[in-house]
């Protein structure tokens, strides 16, 4: 993903650019060598979910083998090991989103749980008559939450338009983020049209009313280390599965002037003060948001992830991106009848290209590509609202990783080809 404007910030660790190499990063992904089909695998439904690298099954086997042990209440050697592995894992998402301090950082099961973790907190500061303003772009994980509400509290719930190309049409946001907007809800790139939203002049348009920003992540924090402070933003979501981690578990950066505003969600171990029959005082800070045992083994991992994706050599990777998203978009668009949902140039976006075929429905075309070995994922992508603004039922989505290649690129326009041939 190109870096200007996106507050994805170089990587101070990363490694120098000549131990680089697709091939090399390739090595840590035994999955990548298998076949599907009879063919080599090209894995292009990266943000769906993607690999973790060696490092990072390491890093839990690690954990599984030698420290495994219930967090912040063990009287022993293992669950002193424990909390500090989880804990160290806590610094690592803190690094990773230049956060002002770990104490910012709640872990969650992923994206989906901390939109719903800042709607249920953030719904209880609101009243009937104030607004949230929502993108109409945004994935259901980022929509629906806000959507019951609204409902629920009889809030007026307002949306951000798309252009033709998908991307945001901020140019009416001056008017309808009003005084009595309380919340601005949109995510950093888009997962069916991988474009960036200007994430600055919205929390510059939210600041000045006085609403806070919530930024939906899932899709920008795969792409290299963020600046949360930078964006100026409020909270920060993302899910581990989409940046090389383990499932279950996912980070809800809150800034910290928020974070101590906030009532709890879920109650009950882990977060309390003090219980007595009579009532219950809770904890102040990230550990009133993460009741009953964290998701610590995937927590580890997690941590493993972003270390390692702090060490990557971020400037080569996005010339290397670059290349391929050049290619892409110039092999799309030869095909005959394929139109692309989304902007064409390739500077500026996230690797992510939705495309639909004239004739040919979605569903058919992944699954043809499949026999070649090419995954991509078909249909609404969750974001039916913007599927309805641009007159779409459904798409076929490639997605890019770092670990992806010209072959994979090629391989994916080759059977694109073949399957347009077929179908129409
Ligand atoms: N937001 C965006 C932009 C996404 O792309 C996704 C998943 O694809 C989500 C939220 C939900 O993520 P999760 O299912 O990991 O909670």
């Amino acid at each position: 993903m190109s870096q200007s404007g996106t507050g994805q910030s170089g990587a101070d660790l990363a490694l120098p650019e000549a131990d680089w190499s697709p091939a090399s990063l390739r090595a840590q992904f035994p999955i990548l060598h298998r076949q599907v089909n009879g063919h080599a695998l090209h894995y292009l439904d990266n943000a769906a979910t993607t690999f973790s690298p060696l490092r990072v099954q390491e890093a839990v086997a690690g954990f599984e083998n030698h420290s495994r042990a219930n967090v912040q209440r063990g009287m022993h050697q293992l669950g002193v090991e424990a909390t500090d592995a989880f804990e160290a894992a806590r610094g690592s998402a803190a690094r990773y989103l230049n956060a002002a301090s770990s104490e910012e950082i709640i872990f969650t099961s992923g994206t989906t749980f901390g939109v719903n973790l800042a709607a249920h907190c953030l719904g209880q500061l609101l009243r009937t008559g104030d607004e949230i303003v929502v993108s109409v772009a945004e994935h259901h994980s980022n929509f629906v939450p806000w959507q019951r509400l609204c409902e629920r509290l009889g809030l007026q719930m307002k949306l951000i338009p798309v252009q033709a190309s998908g991307s945001l049409d901020l140019d009416g946001l001056e008017t309808l983020v009003t005084e009595r907007c309380r919340l601005v809800a949109v995510s950093h790139v888009s997962n069916v049209t991988g474009s960036v939203t200007d994430l600055k002049t919205v929390s510059r348009v939210a600041r000045r009313r006085g609403a806070l920003l919530f930024v939906d992540g899932a899709q920008a924090a795969p792409h290299g280390p963020l600046d949360v402070q930078a964006l100026d933003v409020d909270c920060y979501a993302f899910s581990s599965h989409k940046c090389y981690g383990p499932t279950g578990v996912g980070v809800l950066w809150v800034r910290d002037a928020v974070l101590q505003t906030l009532p709890p969600f879920l109650v009950g171990g882990g977060m309390i003060e003090r219980v007595t029959c009579e009532g219950t005082r809770y904890l102040h800070g990230n550990r009133r948001f993460e009741a009953g045992t964290p998701p610590l083994v995937q927590a580890v991992g997690l941590g493993a992830a972003l270390d390692w994706l702090m060490e990557l050599p971020w400037p080569a990777i996005r010339r290397y991106e670059l290349g391929l998203t050049t290619r892409l978009l110039q092999g799309l668009s030869a095909i005959g009848g394929l139109s692309l949902v989304g902007e064409r140039q390739p500077q500026g976006r996230a690797p992510i290209f939705s495309f639909a075929i004239e004739g040919c429905h979605s569903h058919d075309v992944c699954q043809i590509l499949d026999d070649y070995g090419v995954a991509l994922r078909g249909g609404h992508h969750c974001a039916q609202p913007l599927m309805d603004s641009l007159g779409l039922t459904a798409t076929s989505r490639a997605s890019l990783a770092v670990f992806n290649t010209r072959e994979d690129v090629e391989a994916l326009l080759h059977a694109l080809q073949r399957t347009v041939e077929l179908l129409r």
